[in-house]
């Protein structure tokens, strides 16, 4: 061959003997063929059989295969952010007519997608009572084809009867979908549960270095999974293998981080849940805690993320307060080995049920610095607090 060709060509070297750990990033969109005859027949290899690169890699084929383990799912199909695995997991179960029930304290861009998209479409969205399954009776229609959970809720911890949701929605003819990026697959297992569908934000506790934007969408049946690969395949949706590898690298120490992380936040959490400045905490692993008994019934363990709630003279001063935090980062998003704190208002993400107090939680993720040095930093935080409230 030419210069110019060999340029252009890959050579061939022998893979045998070669074998690392890990699997291989493979970048590719075109996948070729032996023979025209291979080409041809292509659509009969069934899942397994690779055609481009957007329908999956064996790079995020690994990912997916071990999501699937993990969430013990038929089938894990990847997508690019979490909320994305969260709406693409309910579209395809749709149509105009239908209906939809959510938790209240789904993730807020939930809310947002159910009364904007799926109400564009002709899709009415109800919300219940998250702490309360007879609401879901009460709301549930014929026309309700989903219901979706997130348990704990997002921010404000609420746990879900997720096994009695499951009942409910099962008799209605409704699928259940659990977005599960709180626990992470392996404090919570939705699809055992009797959930239809599970979703992860990767991007948080699974990838862990807050590098990586992706999600999951799991399913417990074979047969839900031919119109989420056909939606997203249609609609041209998939995940890079550069992103997929480092999810796969991030979630070899998921195990290691989650204890660690939870232990630092369940000792935090006690110790906060004393201190005059919080009005109450807001995790289900104290004992407590409103949802804690359905927590020890159906979790496996904590991760580290909780909320704090402040009496109505303090609420104001906490985020002045949080200038003195050093350590703890400010910010969205949680799971990765940076501490961060985030104030969260509340009330305007929920319209079935009342939020008491000040329209404020703060939400803490717990990173993997230093236990005490952490603790200092909170304790300059609530020292600062004190001066405030002092002051005013
Ligand atoms: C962050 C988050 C999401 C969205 O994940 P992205 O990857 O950031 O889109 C969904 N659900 C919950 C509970 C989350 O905390």
């Amino acid at each position: 061959m030419s210069d110019t060709t060999d340029c252009v060509l890959t050579p061939r070297v022998p893979v045998e003997g070669f074998d690392p750990l890990g699997v291989a990033t493979y970048r590719a969109s075109t996948i070729t063929f032996a023979n025209a005859e291979a080409y041809a027949t292509r659509g009969q290899r069934g899942d397994k059989g690779y055609s481009y690169g957007l329908y999956g890699t064996p790079t995020t084929r690994t990912l997916e295969e071990k999501l699937s383990r993990l969430e013990q799912a038929a089938r894990t199909f990847l997508v690019p952010s979490g909320q994305a695995a969260n709406a693409l997991a309910i579209l395809p179960f749709v149509a105009a007519g239908d209906h939809v029930l959510l938790a209240d304290t789904v993730y807020p861009p939930m809310r947002d997608f159910a009364l904007t998209d799926l109400a564009r479409l002709g899709v009415r969205a109800d919300f219940f009572d998250p702490a309360d399954p007879a609401d879901v009776s009460r709301r549930l229609r014929p026309e309700t084809k989903v219901v979706w959970c997130e348990s704990p809720g997002s921010t404000t911890m609420e746990v879900m009867d997720l096994p009695a949701v499951a009942r409910i929605a099962h008799a209605a003819g409704a699928l259940l979908g659990v977005d599960n990026t709180w626990a992470t697959p392996l404090n919570l297992k939705p699809l055992t549960l009797g959930a239809d569908i599970v979703t992860e934000a990767l991007t948080k506790y699974v990838s862990g270095h807050s590098d990586v934007i992706m999600g999951s969408i799991s399913v417990r049946e074979p047969a839900l999974a031919g119109p989420i690969k056909g939606l997203i395949g249609r609609m041209g949706i998939g995940v890079s293998s550069d992103d997929a590898a480092l999810v796969l690298r991030g979630s070899e120490t998921l195990a290691l981080r989650l204890r660690h992380q939870a232990a630092v936040a369940l000792r935090f959490a006690e110790r906060l849940a004393r201190h005059p400045m919080v009005a109450r905490v807001l995790h289900p692993a104290l004992p407590d805690d409103p949802g804690h008994a359905l927590f020890r019934r159906d979790f496996l363990g904590a991760s580290g993320v909780f909320s704090l709630c402040f009496p109505p003279d303090v609420a104001p001063l906490v985020a002045p307060s949080l200038d003195a935090l050093k350590l703890f980062a400010i910010g969205a998003s949680w799971g990765g080995t940076r501490s961060l704190a985030a104030p969260m208002p509340v009330r305007a993400s929920r319209s079935a049920t009342d939020w008491p107090g000040p329209d404020l939680a703060l939400r803490l993720s717990i990173g993997l610095e230093d236990e005490g040095e952490l603790w200092a930093d909170l304790e300059r935080f609530l020292a600062a607090l004190e001066r405030q409230a002092k002051a005013a």
